[in-house]
């Protein structure tokens, strides 16, 4: 029923008709199941279904996230027949790197192509605090913000799990050449984690399990645009990762310009669902909100947004966005930048400003043009 609701919702929202992916398909693309989809208690199944001892399942992810070989071959531990069982029914890669590019800063992007020949983008930024990821979760996005590129071209298909998986785990294998680790991971790339939630929270699981990624749940940040059924899910999951929610503007009107989705979800009810996950979970919510020149950024907003998250367990982060092709958004000045800051830190609000790196700049759920990531996101 909520998937129903779920699926109409979404279809009021505007995208654009799916097309052929833009690189080529593979001619005979290997579409068998990523290992890295599989949970440690699914593997334990799938072993036990095949005849094997379910305890294989351990030694199976500690090769894959300990030692991170890259064929079945590697498995040393393992028979010859189940090697050949798990190369017969899984695919241990499923991603190849098309290219990777690193910037002044140490932020590299990667671009990978899936089996069925679509791409997406990874990228690598580093923080004074460690090397965090930020993944993407779906080829395209049907949410249809309008200061975001990704969305143009509507959703070609979710991700699976394992293809998320895969993200973090080949940048691990990046920096295991020089001796170093993925301590963060954000959910922030193309794609609305919330609309492809099993395979995201099967991902979570998989990063956050000690035998699999063992990466901090404290240190994974997943960030929705709003979509309100889910936002009360992930609630009663009662994890300990961070939450951000993709906020923009201060009251309906202005939010449905900037994001088609509160079309659907309202704003108040948003909030409602907003405070459901503090008063449950007990942690705070981070609002990303994104200035846009002449748009959501004056003091009077700064006002409406005090009033409209006061109360509640928060963070805001200030985004100011640098010109925006598709829509002519412009920049906020510094000083107006500032003195929306000041407004919020008068009300009692714990707010940063996102520091920049590059010349561009993402907002959106942080997502806009990951391609050209570079900057802090906390
Ligand atoms: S900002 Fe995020 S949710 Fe919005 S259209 Fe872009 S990828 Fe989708």
């Amino acid at each position: 029923m909520e998937d129903k609701k779920l699926e109409r919702i979404l279809d009021l929202v505007e995208h654009v008709e799916e097309k052929e992916p833009r690189r080529q398909k593979k001619e005979k693309p290997n579409l068998k199941e990523s290992i890295y989809s599989l949970r440690l208690d699914e593997l334990q199944e799938w072993l036990k279904e095949n005849g094997e001892k379910p305890f294989r399942a351990a030694q199976i992810f500690e090769w894959l996230y300990e030692k991170r070989v890259k064929t079945f071959e590697e498995m040393s531990n393992l028979s010859k027949g189940l090697r050949e069982k798990l190369n017969e029914n899984f695919a241990l890669t499923t991603l190849s790197t098309i290219i990777s590019q690193e910037s002044k800063d140490g932020t590299i992007k990667f671009l990978f192509q899936l089996q069925d020949g679509y791409s997406i983008e990874t990228v690598l930024m580093r923080h004074d605090y460690g090397n965090s990821v930020c993944v993407t979760t779906q080829v395209g996005c049907r949410i249809g913000c309008t200061f975001c590129a990704s969305t143009l071209g509507g959703l070609k298909r979710h991700l699976l799990a394992g293809e998320i998986v895969e993200q973090v785990v080949k940048v691990q294998q990046a920096l295991d050449e020089v001796d170093q680790r993925v301590s963060h991971v954000v959910i922030m790339g193309i794609g609305e984690p919330f609309d492809n939630y099993d395979s995201m929270m099967n991902f979570l699981k998989v990063i956050n399990h000690e035998k699999g990624l063992n990466i901090g749940a404290r240190h994974i940040t997943v960030s929705t645009s709003g979509i309100i059924p889910k936002i009360y899910q992930f609630a009663d999951e009662q994890l300990q990762i961070n939450f951000a929610l993709s906020l923009h503007a201060p009251n309906q009107e202005l939010r449905q310009q900037l994001m088609p989705i509160a079309k659907a979800y309202k704003l108040d009810k948003l909030m409602e669902a907003i405070r459901y996950y503090t008063d449950k979970t007990g942690r705070r919510v981070s609002f990303e909100y994104g200035l846009f020149g002449g748009e959501n950024d004056s003091v009077e907003h700064a006002e409406e947004l005090s009033k409209l998250i006061k109360g509640i367990k928060c963070h805001v982060n200030l985004i100011p966005v640098n010109y925006v092709p598709e829509r002519n958004y412009v920049r906020t000045p510094r000083n107006q930048i500032f003195a929306f800051e000041k407004v919020l830190k008068k009300n009692g609000i714990n707010v940063t400003i996102r520091r920049e790196h590059g010349s561009d700049i993402d907002a959106a759920c942080g997502q806009l043009r990951a391609k050209e990531r570079a900057q802090e996101t906390r």
